[in-house]
């Protein structure tokens, strides 16, 4: 997390984070209206790793609701401390995830996006299965060039991935999440996103979310149907921290 110091944005951080979110929402629409498509039908979750607890309280009041972590340890203390400050937000978890991790994700968090192997559905079930009265929403995030060592499941595994979530009464399974990879024009990738969305909501009806697009590429996203794209940077700014620097594409 960044050193930022806890407790409220700033007055000038708070004017400057509901510009950026102005602006944000001014080009969603012109991407959607480039499309053909009605902006209510892309949600914005806004990545907040690295940013403190107090520009998700600001942007919650702002009327954002969804925030995107990729790390537990960082996710756990920014949840208990919004929590604490009395702001309701939904948290998606969209890191890679390791097994021993589930049990906090799954106290904190509404959705988990990064849902990739067999035996993390295992185990998120039987996490959900035994914290919450209602299942967890996932999403299967795809590999889209099939090197799943940075993520995301092969297309020659989707049907036997969503069957799997679709069998556990822990998990709901509602769509799919996708990062372009590095050197790939976006379209391409979005394109295939789109394609293995389709397969995989002939299957699970409710899985009708297609999680894709970033900062530098969301409008592309939202063109190939992007549902939610997941913003970081273009609303709270760069990211210091070189932890960061490597995974974001
Ligand atoms: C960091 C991150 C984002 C946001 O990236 P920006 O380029 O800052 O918009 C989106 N999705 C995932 C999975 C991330 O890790």
């Amino acid at each position: 997390m960044s050193s930022r110091s806890t407790g409220t944005a700033t007055k000038a951080r708070r004017a400057q984070l509901a510009e950026n979110l102005r602006a944000t929402r001014a080009d969603i629409a012109a991407a959607c209206e480039a499309a053909g498509r009605d902006p209510s039908g892309v949600e914005l979750v806004v990545v907040s790793k690295t940013h403190p607890a107090a520009d998700v309280c600001a942007l919650a009041e702002l009327g954002v609701r969804g925030f995107g972590e990729n790390r537990d340890q960082e996710a756990a203390a920014k949840a208990a401390e919004v929590a604490a400050s009395g702001t309701e937000v939904r948290w998606h978890f969209v890191g890679r995830l390791q097994r021993n991790k589930c049990r906090s994700v799954v106290s904190y968090a509404s959705m988990v996006e990064s849902v990739d192997r067999s035996s993390l559905v295992t185990a998120l079930d039987a996490e959900a299965r035994s914290q919450r009265d209602s299942p967890l929403d996932v999403l299967m995030q795809l590999s889209v060039d099939s090197d799943t060592a940075r993520g995301g499941v092969a297309e020659a595994d989707d049907e036997a991935l969503a069957a799997q979530i679709l069998a556990c009464q822990g998990l709901r399974l509602r769509g799919v999440m996708a990062v372009a990879p590095l050197g790939w024009e976006p379209g391409r990738a979005f394109e295939a996103v789109a394609r293995r969305a389709a397969k995989i909501q002939a299957l699970a009806p409710n899985a009708n979310i297609v999680s894709a697009g970033m900062s530098a590429d969301y409008a592309e996203a939202i063109s190939f149907g992007a549902t939610e794209i997941r913003l970081g940077s273009k609303l709270l700014g760069r990211r210091d921290d070189l932890r960061y620097a490597f995974e974001t594409k």
